[in-house]
């Protein structure tokens, strides 16, 4: 590779988010005495009462499902940001150990992510990524395609996402940029754009 930055997307990347949120629920639903599909059916509601679900607020959310089920709200934030040491266990498996390979091998790494900055935060910083990514390259915002939020990225820097859609905009709007599409679910590639199954396969060329 010829760039030496390299910026990742964080949920479903660098991080098994589907997984983890199976877990938050069935937390939630241990401390709220609840069923999972009670909580699954608030999230759900709450998520058609915000703009999209990139703008998931903690606080809102936890609002939102105290109000449903007369539950209290702060059972449901300390799930998210208090007591949250259990997020670290969601990375995907090579997650760490490509992070920490790239940056022996003299990479600049740095975050790329679509979501509220607050809660975002301590999702990243209860991983444990920040050994290999320093704070001043993580960008974080629910709009992350906007102008002025992708000027942010550095010239020449790779830029990994599950997204297609982010991909695909990002080689047609932003050619100092190069995409590499991570696609773990499915064999489909882009035309045009490397495509990784898998974060270990950076460590490869
Ligand atoms: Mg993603």
């Amino acid at each position: 590779m010829k760039s030496q930055v390299i910026y990742f997307d964080f949920d479903r990347t660098l991080l098994d988010t589907d997984s983890l949120k199976q877990e938050q629920a069935r937390r939630i639903a241990k401390i709220a005495q609840l069923s999972e599909e009670q909580v699954y059916q608030g999230m759900q509601q709450y998520i058609e009462s915000i703009p999209n679900h990139l703008y998931f607020d903690v606080g809102g959310y936890a609002l939102f499902l105290g109000n449903l089920y007369d539950i209290n709200p702060s059972d449901v934030t300390k799930i998210y940001l208090t007591d949250c040491n259990y997020i670290a266990d969601f990375l995907f498996p090579e997650t760490l150990e490509v992070l920490k390979k790239l940056s022996r091998e003299g990479y600049s790494l740095g975050i790329f992510s679509s979501a509220v900055p607050g809660h975002q935060k301590i999702k990243i910083e209860n991983t444990g990524v920040l050994e290999y990514i320093p704070w001043s390259s993580v960008i974080i915002s629910p709009n992350k395609l906007d102008t002025d939020i992708v000027a942010k990225i550095p010239n020449n820097t790779i830029v990994i996402d599950d997204d297609r859609t982010i991909i695909v905009e990002l080689l047609e709007k932003h050619p100092h940029l190069t995409p590499v599409w991570c696609n773990r679910k499915t064999d489909e590639k882009i035309y045009g754009i490397r495509t990784i199954k898998n974060l270990s396969e950076l460590l490869e060329a």
